[in-house]
């Protein structure tokens, strides 16, 4: 089965080939970055022209890439959800007329299941069970994968989710977007026990995160700082907070594994190209011999390959999706429309 996959949700063009859902033969990704860092976050119009704009060309690219003709593609793959509506209806409507034209099978795809499968890409001998540490610019979940397409969702983020945490974090340091990357690097810099942020555990035993406090208290910390007429030290600050989200994160990702009895950890997301993530995780999950996965920094972050793997699966399951799929922006993991 040869998928052509295609990835618009948000702030990137993302065209895949794939063979038999876990070989890429191609994964080109156009990122809009440059387009949205004046405005300091993704301009969802702005974000549905460009698109408009680079979808064909991606298209091609992927297939040249690939070494692929249309003739040779068996099958088509496409985020329907989460995301922006309208950056979700360039790809749809891509996939959709090629789906048409060929008169090939469609699958559309959640974007969160998406970042969980970039693992199975990575490492392709992975099977589930396993418990999945999902954080994103606009999701941090804690999931149970039981089979694939079987899905318990254990705990979730109650107010800003992870990636969103660094991106406003790091504008407040007056860092530019996205956040994420800059806070990881100043961090390295920086003494992560210089200013002691708060962690929020909620009631025990719960799974959910709150990232809205931690937030809170970088920026009136700044502010204090700044009525004090004291310089802010920028990497301390950075190490600080990225060391709350981390032990938060790390904590309720090992608790849950081991309240579950199982012995593997997958990390996706954005988030998941964290570098302090990736260490405090890899030495906590070695500490109670669990197995630890995560993917290379291209396939964390958004990309049409993990959305094809996704579609791939899903097709050989049997699943079908029709000509009539829509958009979703709220689309929930496991949910299906
Ligand atoms: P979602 O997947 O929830 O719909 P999204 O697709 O916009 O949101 P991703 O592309 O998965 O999000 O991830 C982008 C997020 O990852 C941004 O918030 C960014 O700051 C964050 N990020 C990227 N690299 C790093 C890093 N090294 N450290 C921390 N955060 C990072
Ligand atoms: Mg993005
Ligand atoms: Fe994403």
């Amino acid at each position: 089965i040869i998928t052509l996959a295609i990835e618009s949700s948000c702030d990137e063009t993302s065209v895949s080939v794939l063979k038999n859902g876990r070989e890429v033969l191609s994964n080109i990704i156009n990122s809009q970055i440059e387009q949205h860092k004046k405005f300091g976050g993704v301009v969802p119009e702005v974000a549905s022209r460009k698109h408009i704009e680079n979808i064909n060309e991606v298209i091609d690219e992927a297939l040249a890439e690939g070494k692929v003709s249309f003739e040779d593609i068996t099958h088509v793959g496409v985020t329907y959800g989460p995301g922006l509506v309208g950056a979700l209806l360039v790809g749809l409507s891509a996939a959709k007329a090629i789906a048409y034209a060929r008169d090939l099978p469609l699958n559309g795809v959640n974007h969160i299941e998406g970042h969980i499968y970039a693992n199975f890409i990575e490492h392709k001998e992975l099977e589930p069970p396993f418990i999945c540490l999902i954080v994103s610019g606009g999701h941090s979940h804690l999931v149970h994968m039981k089979d694939y397409g079987d899905y318990e969702v254990l705990g979730k983020t109650r107010d800003d989710a992870a990636g969103e945490a660094f991106d406003k974090v790091a504008r407040a340091l007056g860092l530019g977007y996205p956040g994420g990357p800059q806070i990881d690097r100043l961090a390295k810099e920086g003494n992560k026990d210089a200013i002691p942020f708060p962690k929020a555990y909620l009631e025990e035993g719960s799974y959910d995160f709150s990232f809205s406090g931690l937030k809170s208290a970088v920026l009136n910390y700044l502010n204090s700082q700044k009525m004090k007429g004291s310089e802010i030290p920028v990497a301390d600050v950075a190490a600080s907070f990225q060391k709350s989200v981390v032990e938060i994160l790390t904590e309720k990702a090992v608790q849950c594994a081991l309240d579950k009895g199982l012995d593997r950890i997958v990390l996706a997301g954005g988030v998941a190209a964290n570098s302090g993530l990736r260490e405090v995780m890899e030495r906590e999950c070695k500490k109670n011999q669990i197995d630890f996965k995560f993917p290379s920094l291209t396939l964390c972050t958004d990309n049409a390959a993990m959305i094809g793997c996704v579609a791939y699966y899903d097709y050989i399951r049997g699943i079908r999706s029709g000509l009539d799929l829509n958009a979703f922006p709220s689309l929930k993991i496991g949910q299906r429309y």
